[in-house]
This record gives structure tokens, C-alpha cells and sequence, in this order.
């Protein structure tokens, strides 16, 4: 069970916990903090303050809820010079991994302990235990997809796509993975050549979404870690070339409600329950307003293109890749059970924010009544625009700038994430949309290719 406060791990586990990581061979521990840009911020700590990492902390400004993607500190009159806040590292989550470095992630809080409402990991924790208290259980999964370049080329790793090539090719560096993936205790599902050139991608299992964030974090730090040794370095850019193939960041999402799965076995249209259907329904019908939360960076809008399995269109299908909602049924190829994928989602978006997003959406469908719009089974950029206006598939926000605005004004999202959150995002978005204004889209795309890689 999920509290929607930071526990504060009890002296004596505290303890133990340091002990196990020092004779793991950690001699620091170094918190991470995926912020609202997407970035990955760290501080660390030799191993003996890891106790004061955890409570009360270690001091740091507010202007860390709003770093935005080129570094700049976006100030608002909330976030300025005065102020400190700290970064606590969650000793529950916390993972040796080798090289004398144990890895957690980091919560904020101010000076008394008290969680701060502008906190992405905050927000996917508040929304888990209000699932939980709901009596409803929801696993997560991220799909971790990337793109290789060689470090002193700076060319893509090349293909084929799907390829056997990639994988004899890179296999030094994917066999390390492998190990350190295990030993860190992330069990990868697969692992393979995607469609672009140099890209990859593997898959997580299902978590619980707090687990799921986390792993996605750690398995970035991890391949960044592996790829460094082998002269490799690592996009999660949304477009990590101006005229190749997007990253992604699907995220799989299953629901049980009282030991019952609400997306089959049930009289709704393939075989989702009624609660199954209000969650898909409240899924589609509010991406347009979440986009500006899932698919949030400069680069994003240039990836999400019908016709590149991304997600364009809000609508739902069965197997429909082109669906922002694809619904995978319970079938016996389907180990995990009916899940969603949710595709319009990018790696530049914070995943906690993501995250909780997603769940707080996918509550409030359960709450409600929305009805469950007709399935699109077809790609719905194929269509004539009067028969996707039948359909009732809807472009996404394919600006920065709308999508960002249209999050602005959804009351709903307020009330999932907080305003404190959703302000310290959007003032840091949107000093993206100056960014952009001054530099060509191949000149943004090369700034920032590495932005959030760590
Ligand atoms: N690269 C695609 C994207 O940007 C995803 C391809 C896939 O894994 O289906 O979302
Ligand atoms: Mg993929």
C-alpha cells in the first residue's frame, strides 16, 4: 500500500538499508530528480549521509522545479532566489548499482518535512494511493525507446530495421546491459532493433505506476551508464534526427478493481466492462487537454505525425497503432492480460507527471459517466476529414504552443496534479516555445538531441 506521503523509513531500517548497500560495495548515493523539463538533475552523498539524504535531505532551491531544458532558471513569482527546499532520497526505492553508486529517487519537501505540491514523483504517488484507496490496482509499464549514435561520429548505429544486424553489431554493449539490468533488478521483457536507424527499445513488465516511473528513470541511467563505456551515446529525444524516425514512450496501463479486470470479461463493446469503457471513454476524450502533460517538449509536435504509430489521433481500437488508445485484449498471446496503450506519449515528458496524468484520468473515467466513443479501426489519417469527422478520432495538438494551452485550461488536470505543478510545467514549457522561435527545427533538433539522456 502506497502512502501519499514519503514514509520516513524508521531509524533502524535506515540502518540496515545503509549497511546492505556499503557491503554491496556503495560509497555514494546519489539521488535522482527527473524534472519538469524532462531532465534529469542529480545530487549525491558519501554512503554515511545517506540516512540524511533520506530525512530531513539535502538543501536545495526552489528554481529546481522550474530548470528548464537549456538550463535556464524560469522564474515565476513562486520560483525566485529565496527559498530552500529538500531533496529527499526514498530509501524504499533505492537500488546498488555497482561502480561504488546505490541510485534513488529523489522526492521534494520543504525544511519541515512537508511534501511540496510541485513535486512530479509527489503527484504519481498521490494518485496511486488514491487508487488504492479506491480499491482499484493499476500496473504500469513504460516502453524505453532510444536512438544510438556512435560518441565519436556522432552518426546513428544504423539498421535494419527489426534487424538481426543491430543486435551482432552492438552486442558488446547490449550484454552489459543484460547484467546490469539484472543485477539492478529490472527484469527486461525484450529487447530489439526498432524501426529508425540506430534506434532500439525494450520493455519493462508491469509495475505499480510509482515502480514503473522509477524503472523508467533507472533504466535510463543505466543504458547512459553502459553506453558510455562502449563509445555509445543515447537519445531520448522525441526526434533525434530531423528527418528520421521519433521516440516514443508508450505507456501500458491494466486496471483491477477487487481482484476483477475492468478491460475484459465484460458486456461493454470488446469485451470491456462498463468501468473498462468510462476508462477508455475519460482516456480519449480528455488526451487532447493531457497532451501538453505526455508530449510536452519543443520536439514533440514534430513526432507526433499520423502514419508513425505515435498516436496522432485521439481514438481508441483494438490493435490499432495509429490510435492514441490502443486496446490490447486478454487473449492467450497477451500474458500480461487487457491493457492499454497509451502511444501519444514522448520521452521528453517528465514520467511521473505522465504517470500520474494517465492514472489521475483513467480515476476520474471511473467516477464519471463518459460515454465510450465509437472504436476507430482504421488509421484515422487515411480517412477522408468527413469520415474521421464520423469517426470521432481527433488530432492532437500539433503545436508546442496549443498543446500547452489547452493543458492550461483544463480544470481537470488542476485537480489531478495540483496548480502548483501544473505551473512550474508550463512556465517551463513554454520558455520552450521562445526557444524555438529562435533557432531552425534541424538546428533544435541537433541543440537538443541529448537534452534528456543522463
Ligand atoms: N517510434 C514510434 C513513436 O514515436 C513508436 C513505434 C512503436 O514502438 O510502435 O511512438
Ligand atoms: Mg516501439
Amino acid at each position: 500500500m502506497t502512502t501519499a506521503q514519503l514514509r520516513y523509513v524508521p531509524t533502524t531500517e535506515v540502518a540496515a538499508i545503509v549497511e546492505q548497500l556499503r557491503g554491496e560495495g556503495a560509497r555514494v548515493l546519489r539521488g535522482t530528480f527527473a524534472d519538469n523539463a524532462g531532465v534529469l538533475r542529480a545530487k549525491q552523498v558519501p554512503i554515511h549521509r545517506a540516512a540524511a539524504f533520506h530525512a530531513p535531505g539535502v538543501g536545495a532551491a526552489p528554481s529546481w522545479a522550474v530548470f528548464a531544458v537549456d538550463d535556464a532558471v524560469v522564474f515565476t513569482q513562486r520560483f525566485g532566489a529565496t527559498g530552500d527546499i529538500r531533496l529527499r532520497a526514498d530509501l524504499d526505492a533505492v537500488v546498488g548499482v555497482g561502480g561504488g553508486v546505490a541510485l534513488a529517487p529523489v522526492e521534494l519537501a520543504d525544511q519541515f518535512g512537508r511534501p511540496l505540491d510541485y513535486c512530479p514523483r509527489g503527484a504519481l504517488r498521490r494518485q496511486q494511493a488514491g487508487a488504492e484507496a479506491d480499491g482499484v490496482e493499476i500496473l504500469a509499464a513504460i516502453e524505453v525507446e532510444l536512438t544510438c549514435f556512435e560518441g565519436t561520429t556522432g552518426l546513428p548505429t544504423g539498421g535494419p530495421a527489426y534487424g538481426m544486424a543491430p543486435l551482432i553489431r552492438n552486442s558488446a554493449f547490449i550484454d552489459d546491459v543484460h547484467e546490469l539490468f539484472q543485477s539492478a533488478g529490472l527484469e527486461i521483457e525484450q529487447f530489439h532493433a526498432e524501426y529508425g536507424n540506430g534506434q532500439i527499445e525494450l520493455s519493462l513488465e508491469p509495475m505499480a505506476p510509482l515502480d514503473a516511473a522509477d524503472a523508467n528513470v533507472l533504466a535510463k541511467v543505466l543504458l547512459c551508464t553502459v553506453a558510455r563505456r562502449h563509445g555509445l551515446a543515447l537519445s531520448w529525444s522525441p526526434q533525434p534526427l530531423f528527418d528520421g524516425i521519433g521516440n516514443g514512450a508508450h505507456v501500458h496501463l491494466s486496471f483491477t478493481q477487487g481482484g476483477r479486470p475492468l478491460l475484459s470479461g465484460g458486456p461493454a463493446p470488446q469485451q470491456l466492462t462498463d468501468d473498462g469503457a468510462a476508462v477508455v471513454a475519460t482516456l480519449v476524450s480528455r488526451l487532447p487537454e493531457a497532451v501538453g502533460m505526455l508530449a510536452p517538449s519543443l520536439l514533440s509536435a514534430a513526432r507526433l505525425q499520423p502514419g508513425h504509430w505515435s498516436g496522432a489521433y485521439a481514438c481508441w481500437g483494438v490493435e490499432n497503432r495509429e490510435a492514441a488508445v490502443r486496446l490490447c485484449q486478454a487473449t492467450p498471446g497477451n500474458v500480461h492480460g487487457a491493457h492499454l496503450e497509451v502511444k501519444c506519449v514522448d520521452p521528453s515528458a517528465n514520467p511521473y507527471t505522465a504517470l500520474a496524468t494517465l492514472c489521475g484520468l483513467a480515476r476520474h473515467g471511473l467516477h464519471g459517466t463518459t460515454a465510450l466513443p465509437p472504436e476507430v479501426t482504421v488509421p484515422p489519417g487515411m480517412l477522408s476529414d468527413d469520415e474521421r469527422d464520423a469517426s470521432g478520432a481527433v488530432r492532437l495538438c500539433d503545436s508546442q504552443e496549443s498543446a500547452l494551452d489547452a493543458a492550461d485550461a483544463s480544470a481537470l488536470l488542476r485537480q489531478i496534479l495540483g496548480d502548483g505543478l501544473v505551473d512550474a510545467h508550463l512556465a517551463v514549457r513554454r520558455h520552450e516555445l521562445e526557444l524555438a522561435k529562435s533557432e531552425s527545427p534541424e538546428d533544435l533538433v541537433e541543440r537538443f538531441r541529448f537534452a534528456w539522456s543522463a
